[in-house]
């Protein structure tokens, strides 16, 4: 992978691009390729569930791994190279260098998934040294995760540009996961309680609600709602430094995470003012 990378690059009008994933590919990743197709050639994927980020009582040695039909999916899409490396070449013996982005990646998610950031950021790192894309393209539907790899990018000055692109939903408005497969035909239904919930924070921010207090308390009743739902966390916090709010004045995320029965699910509303000072908002589900 390095070699052709580098072949590429000894062209200085190439521009790589590269969309890093864990495989059980869906519609989401593919806009990811579709963004990266518009503005990049070669456009590179990569395949690798990454052991470092999960959890020992996570679902790593269940995660959906569906090589075969993702590179059709990927070809089909355009993509020029698939980079699907095994953890031993990604994790030799040995290895035992990590990068971790401090705070930002101990809230939150990172709370509820100790060392999970840190195993993502390593990754992330570790694709970008060997692929040194122009640009990365990654789903605001992980609104922390995306934050997280352009602070590190931008701490360790890295060449490649952090492109951020909008989740992709169903009709329904659940936004698509890989993890969505986890769900039986009840928990499906259930699970469009976060695109409800969201929508609710939305139609209160809308008319004007900028207590954060006030939207957490409707947020989580509409959760609470759906008896196949326990929610792990629902908070309003800065855009940038994922701290939660009092009030909604600049950009921020309204942050859920939710079980559906086993199946841990998250999503967000990225909120910010339609111009610098205006008291209009600009909603992006
Ligand atoms: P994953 O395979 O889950 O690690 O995801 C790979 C990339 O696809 C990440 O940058 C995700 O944020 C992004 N992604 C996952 N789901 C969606 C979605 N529904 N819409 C857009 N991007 C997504």
């Amino acid at each position: 992978m390095k070699e052709q990378a580098r072949q590429a690059r000894a062209d200085s009008r190439i521009i790589i691009g590269l969309v890093p994933t864990m495989g059980a590919l869906h519609a989401g990743h593919l806009s990811l390729i579709e963004r990266a197709r518009r503005e990049c050639s070669p456009v590179i994927a990569s395949i690798f569930v990454n052991p470092k980020q999960f959890g020992p009582n996570e679902d790593f040695s269940k995660y959906p791994r569906t090589f075969e039909s993702d590179s059709e999916k990927l070809q089909r899409a355009g993509v020029d190279a698939l980079f699907a490396p095994g953890p031993a070449e990604i994790y030799p013996n040995g290895f035992s260098t990590y990068v971790n982005v401090d705070g930002l990646s101990d809230r939150l998610e990172g709370r509820s998934r100790p060392g999970h950031f840190r195993g993502v950021t390593t990754v992330v790192m570790k694709l970008l040294q060997i692929v040194q894309p122009n640009f990365a393209y990654f789903g605001r539907k992980d609104a922390q995760q995306s934050r997280l790899v352009a602070q590190m990018a931008r701490d360790l000055n890295l060449d490649t540009k952090i492109v951020v692109c909008p989740a992709v939903r169903e009709p329904d408005g659940l936004a698509l996961s890989s993890r969505n497969v986890y769900l039986n035909a009840e928990e499906r239904q259930a699970a469009t309680v976060l695109y409800r919930a969201l929508e609710t924070a939305k139609s209160e921010l809308a008319a004007g609600v900028r207590d954060a207090l006030q939207l957490q308390t409707s947020l989580r009743r509409k959760l609470d709602s759906e008896r196949l739902a326990k929610v792990d966390y629902a908070e309003i916090v800065d855009a940038e430094t994922f701290e939660p709010v009092l009030h909604v004045r600049k950009a921020c995320y309204v942050l859920l995470a939710v079980f559906i029965g086993k199946t841990r699910l998250i999503d967000n509303l990225y909120i910010e003012p339609k111009s610098p000072n205006s008291e209009e908002l600009v909603f992006h589900f």
